[in-house]
């Protein structure tokens, strides 16, 4: 039987790898140029131990430390860090509850996903790599009603993306646009790496395939 102390200090190598993985997933954010001073983030999950591991919220990308990363379970309860957590984590907290194989949640507000999102219309399929990525067209979300935006506008945001996908399926369709406001995309690779570069890489996808 494994010791309650063997099982915490497993527990807190495993966290510390995430940290170090969705570090590393939100700095490709920036090596990529879709960041926008610290509005973006990555994050990921350990199914198998319930956390996430999100960046912090302000903090700039170039003295982010693996030590800001904030762990929390998927309630939004804080496990570890010392920082605050993204104010995008109640929305990724509904993507992870809904849809049960992805990894990873990526969010940016890259010039043209956005411009689409504003305008609440659905990126065509004009490319290979888009098609490689979404298999068809990119989804927007219904635009929110007032009252949803005024009373909890992150977790309402995560209940449209899940509404989107209703007649979709999630594992061939990684990403959506919310309306009047910008990408999502999601990963459901093995490692947390690769799932953190999969949500990446999709939103990197979107700006060049409405180019
Ligand atoms: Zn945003």
């Amino acid at each position: 039987m494994v010791s309650a102390k063997r099982r915490a200090t497993t527990l807190r190598d495993a966290t510390r790898e995430a940290a170090k993985e969705v570090l590393e997933a939100n700095l490709e954010l920036v090596r990529r140029g879709l960041v926008l001073y610290t509005f973006e983030n990555v994050n990921g999950i350990s199914r198998s131990d319930g956390l996430v591991a999100i960046k912090p919220s302000c903090v700039p990308y170039e003295s982010m430390k693996a030590g800001d990363i904030v762990i929390t379970d998927l309630t939004g309860h804080i496990v570890e860090g010392s920082l605050r957590p993204s104010s995008d984590l109640a929305t990724h907290l509904e993507l992870y509850k809904a849809f049960p194989s992805i990894g990873g949640v990526s969010h940016t507000h890259s010039e043209f996903a956005t411009s689409w999102a504003q305008a609440r219309k659905p990126i065509p399929c004009f490319g290979t790599t888009h098609a490689d990525y979404f298999h068809g067209a990119v989804p927007v979300t219904d635009a929110m009603s007032s009252e949803a935006i005024a009373s909890d506008y992150e977790k309402n945001t995560g209940s449209a993306i899940i509404r989107t996908f209703d007649d979709l399926d999630y594992e061939k369709v990684p990403g959506v646009l919310v309306a009047n406001h910008g990408p999502f995309t999601c990963g459901c690779g093995r490692s947390c790496t690769q799932r953190g570069n999969s949500g990446t890489r999709s939103a990197c996808c979107l700006p060049y395939d409405c180019n």
